[in-house]
C-alpha cells in the first residue's frame, strides 16, 4: 500500500527536517509514500530545491515529490496531513492577530481537507497555536462538500504535544537517571502554551510511582514538589524559548521527530502505552466539550486514539488543566468573534 502524505510550510525549518526522517523511516520499514508539498506563492520555488534533494537521497520509499501552492491540489486523496506552516507572530501582534492570520489559513485548509482527503485521513497540526489552528480546520473540513458524501470527522484533527510529552521524559529521565523507555503513564494537558500542564501524578519510572523516585533523588517529597512546580514543569513549558536562545534558532528538528513520533504512533498503535496529543475533547475531565486540547491517549493497534479514562485527580491537577483548558476557551471564543467557526 502506497500512503499520501502532505506537509504545508513545506519549505520551512521543521518540514526540512521532518520530510527526510518521514522517507528514511519508510524506507526502512519498506513502506511506500507519496509526498506532497504545500507553500504560499512566494515560497513555492523553493520546494524545486527540497524536491531535488529528496530525490537526491535515492530513499526506496519515495514514490512521487509533488509541490503545489494549491491546498485543494495538495490535500486531494492524502492519508495523512501535517499542517506545518502557519503565519509567525510578528512584533506588535497581540493573540488576535495572530489568531486572525492563521484563521483564515487553517479555515482554507480545513475546506480543501474536508473535500478531498481520504475520509479517515490523519491531521497534524504542527504550526501555532496548535490547538485552535486545528479546532478551525476541523470547523471547516466538517461544512465542506465532498462527492462521496461522507465527511471528515473533527476527530480526525489533531495538534502536537509530543514534542511536550518527549522534553518532559526527557527532564525526568536526567533528574532520576532513569531511561526514557522506563517511563510510563507521563501526561501533557491541555494547550500547546505556557499554560500546558506536564503532569507527573500518575506516571512511573521503572514500575515505581515516578515521585516516590523523586522523593528518593531529590531528598524527601517537599523537595521533590518543588522541584516538580519550580523546574520540572517551567522548563518543560519554557523549553522551546530555551532553544530559541542557545541554538540562536528554533526548535525544529526536535518538533519534527515529534510530529513523527505523533502520527506513527497514532497509525500503528502504542501498545497501551500513553502518549499526548491534542484531541477533540467530548467533555472528558471537564474540559469543554469541542476544544482540542491534550490528554494522554492510548491507540489501539488499528490506529484509533482514545483519551485514557478514569484518572482521578488531586485539586492541583484539576486546576492546571482547567487553566490551561480556560485559555483555549479563550482562544475559540476569540476564532469564533472572528467569524472562523
Ligand atoms: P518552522 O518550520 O520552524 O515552524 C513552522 C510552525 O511550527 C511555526 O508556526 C512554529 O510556531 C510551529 N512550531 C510548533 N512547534 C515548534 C517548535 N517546537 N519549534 C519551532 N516551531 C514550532 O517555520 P519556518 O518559518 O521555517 O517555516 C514556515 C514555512 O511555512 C515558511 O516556508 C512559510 O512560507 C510557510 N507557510 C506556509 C503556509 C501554507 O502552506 N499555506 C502558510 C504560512 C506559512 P512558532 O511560530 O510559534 O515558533
Amino acid at each position: 500500500m502506497t500512503r499520501t502524505i502532505a506537509v504545508t510550510g513545506a519549505a520551512g525549518s521543521i518540514a526540512y527536517s521532518l520530510l527526510f526522517r518521514l522517507a528514511a523511516e519508510a524506507s526502512a520499514e519498506g513502506e511506500r509514500i507519496r509526498l506532497r508539498l504545500l507553500e504560499i506563492p512566494a515560497a513555492v520555488e523553493r520546494l524545486e530545491g527540497v524536491r531535488m534533494e529528496l530525490e537526491d537521497c535515492a530513499f526506496p520509499a519515495l514514490e512521487e515529490i509533488a509541490y503545489t501552492a494549491d491546498p485543494e491540489e495538495a490535500f486531494a486523496g492524502v492519508d495523512a496531513a501535517f499542517l506545518v506552516g502557519s503565519a509567525p507572530r510578528r512584533p506588535g501582534m497581540d493573540r488576535a492577530d495572530l489568531l486572525e492570520a492563521n484563521g483564515r489559513i487553517f479555515a482554507e485548509q480545513g475546506r480543501a481537507l474536508g473535500a478531498g482527503a481520504q475520509p479517515d485521513a490523519r491531521v497534524v497540526v504542527v504550526g501555532n497555536p496548535a490547538n485552535t489552528n486545528a479546532l478551525i480546520a476541523a470547523e471547516h473540513a466538517q461544512r465542506a462538500p465532498r462527492t462521496d458524501g461522507g465527511v471528515l470527522s473533527a476527530d480526525r484533527f489533531t495538534a502536537l504535544t509530543r514534542l511536550d510529552h518527549n522534553r518532559a521524559l526527557a527532564q525526568l529521565a536526567a533528574r532520576t537517571g532513569a531511561s526514557v523507555e522506563s517511563i510510563e503513564r507521563l501526561a501533557i494537558w491541555g494547550n500547546h502554551s505556557n499554560t500546558q500542564f506536564p503532569d507527573l501524578g500518575g506516571a512511573a519510572v521503572a514500575g515505581e510511582p515516578a515521585m516516590q523516585v523523586l522523593a528518593r533523588v531529590c531528598g524527601g517529597p517537599d523537595a521533590a514538589e518543588a522541584w516538580v512546580a519550580g523546574d520540572f514543569i517551567p522548563t518543560v513549558a519554557g523549553r522551546g524559548g530555551a532553544v530559541i536562545e542557545a541554538r540562536g534558532a528554533s526548535s525544529a528538528a526536535s518538533a519534527a521527530s515529534a510530529a513523527l513520533d505523533h502520527l506513527r504512533d497514532w497509525t500503528h498503535g502504542t501498545r497501551g502505552r500513553w502518549v499526548s496529543m491534542a484531541v477533540r475533547s467530548h467533555g472528558e475531565y471537564g474540559v469543554p466539550a469541542g476544544l482540542i486540547s491534550s490528554f494522554p491517549c492510548v491507540v489501539d493497534a488499528d490506529g484509533s486514539a482514545r483519551i485514557v479514562e478514569g484518572l482521578e485527580l488531586t485539586g492541583e491537577q484539576r486546576s492546571r488543566i482547567d487553566a490551561s483548558a480556560a485559555e483555549l476557551e479563550e482562544e475559540r471564543q476569540t476564532a469564533d468573534h472572528l467569524g472562523f467557526l
